[in-house]
């Protein structure tokens, strides 16, 4: 058996097409696009890469998209006064803030951060009342990440009430979300994490099984229940040629921009968990691209509800 593949990529575009002319509608309608801050603190090389890719997906869609910078050396009070000048602009609708900030932000200044962001901004899902609303099912703004996956499985058919869903991490930008989504769809839910004993065994169970853990290849053939859908959320970078030859039999064209670059983007699911699943996203042109569609749709979503409350 070959998994049928999830093209994400290609959902994501469709997305796209589908948001662009409703910003379009909305820009004639109210004189102005639909308007979106990031807040990217410091130098960080794959954030930088996260935040150009969100920009510009937004400014194609019609969007005004913009970047706001604050030094490395930024103290806290800097990015929350950058907030709250954010939260009273009426040029923005949604307000994202790149994670990771730099560590000298101080403990626990993510939260803080998040704290402080307006909740009709909040396109993210982030603030304590986007997760609360989620948890008691009347979310206002979800994650996009999980909100991305979702739309992929319902739109790919994957029923999912009735059956068994595992997510394997518990973040509170993924793990956790996702596995509320798939609760409120009638699905079954275990989440698993770091102390899970024998892993394989709890996740082989699932008929709908998603990674968001972050370690390159950690879900092998052994974790999939055969004909299973598998969602790989993972973004990790491989860089020695043992591993990525493991990975890939030789001609194949992804060993070959390894040995180009010397390093590759892959995700949580070993490749040969094709050979088991029934349907999986890859890795690159999965969850990705869909976690950016997600956000230009919040940040619709969010110009549309702050026109119609005339001002929150
Ligand atoms: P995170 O905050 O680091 O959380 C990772 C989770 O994995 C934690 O709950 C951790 O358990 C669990 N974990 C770690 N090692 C494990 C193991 N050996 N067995 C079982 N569980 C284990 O990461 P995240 O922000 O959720 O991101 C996860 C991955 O998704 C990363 O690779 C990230 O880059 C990627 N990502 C991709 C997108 C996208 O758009 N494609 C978006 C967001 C994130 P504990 O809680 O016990 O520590």
């Amino acid at each position: 058996m070959s998994a049928r593949i999830l093209d994400g990529q290609a959902l994501a575009a469709r997305l796209r097409a589908e948001i662009a002319p409703r910003a379009a509608e909305f820009s004639s309608r109210y004189g102005r696009p639909p308007g979106l801050a990031i807040v990217l603190v410091g130098q960080n090389p794959a954030s930088e890469i996260y935040v150009r890719l969100k920009l510009k997906a937004g400014r194609e869609a019609g969007f005004r998209a913009d970047l706001e910078r604050l030094p490395e050396d930024a103290s806290l009070a800097d990015v929350l006064a950058l907030v709250e000048r954010l939260n009273a602009s009426a040029v923005y609708d949604g307000i994202l803030v790149q994670a990771p900030l730099p560590k000298a932000v101080g403990e626990g200044a993510m939260s803080r951060v998040f704290d402080t962001i307006s909740p009709h901004k909040d396109v993210d899902g982030v603030t304590p009342s986007s997760v609360g609303r989620l948890v008691q099912g009347r979310p206002l703004f979800v994650p996009c990440t999980p909100l991305g996956i979702i739309e992929l499985l319902e739109r790919e058919g994957v029923q999912l009430a009735g059956r068994r869903a595992c997510v394997i991490g518990r973040s509170e930008i993924v793990g956790k979300p996702m596995a509320l989504l798939l609760l409120q769809r009638d699905a079954t839910v275990t989440v698993c994490h770091s102390k899970t004993p024998d892993l394989a065994t709890v996740t082989r169970e699932a008929d709908i099984l998603v990674a968001a853990v972050g370690r390159a290849g950690l879900v092998t053939r052994a974790f999939v229940k055969p004909g299973a859908t598998v969602i790989d959320v993972g973004m990790n970078s491989i860089t020695d040629p043992a591993i990525a030859a493991e990975w890939y039999h030789e001609g194949h064209p992804r060993l070959a921009t390894f040995r180009k670059n010397g390093t590759l983007l892959v995700g949580d699911v070993h490749p040969s968990v094709a050979d088991v699943a029934g349907a999986m996203t890859p890795v690159p042109g999965g969850v990705g691209p869909l976690t950016i569609a997600m956000l230009m749709a919040n940040t619709l979503r969010a110009a549309q509800l702050a026109a119609v409350a005339g001002s929150w």
